[in-house]
């Protein structure tokens, strides 16, 4: 199964794969209102166990943009533009380091690992992250 992602009815990228079970279109709200960065997140479950998290399509969108998704159920869909290792059932272990449930949402660091973190609704997004967005926003009209 995969997910299209259109904006404008164009195409911006189509997410997925025969092995993600689930997959999630999220949103992260600029909070002065002007713009929103659109992705679909889905998790991959290896053969030992270890999960994965992979991101794709990153789109920024802007106020009054036509975003919509269409179901797909033939391949092939584009490579995940990142992909997050997730503590499989060996880094679930007693004492394990944890960072608590608090990571960004964009690279996965924990709220140890960064200066500042900021929570959306269901998303956080740290410091370094909003300077690379707001870099991209500055230069990508
Ligand atoms: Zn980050």
């Amino acid at each position: 199964m995969f997910l299209e992602v259109l904006l404008n009815g164009k195409s911006v990228g189509k997410a997925g794969g025969p092995d993600i079970a689930t997959l999630q279109l999220r949103v992260l709200h600029d909070t002065r209102g002007k713009s929103a960065l659109v992705y679909v997140t889905g998790e991959r479950h290896g053969k030992g166990g270890e999960r994965e998290q992979l991101e794709w399509v990153n789109q920024f969108v802007h106020s009054g943009d036509d975003v919509a998704v269409r179901l797909v159920t033939s391949g092939p869909g584009d490579l995940p533009k990142k992909a997050i290792p997730l503590a499989g059932p060996q880094g679930t272990a007693a004492g394990a380091d944890d960072s608590g449930p608090i990571h960004c949402s964009f690279c996965g660091r924990g709220k140890d690992d960064v200066p500042r973190i900021i929570a959306g609704p269901g998303v956080f997004i740290c410091s370094e992250c909003v300077a690379v967005c707001e870099q991209t926003l500055r230069t990508q009209p």
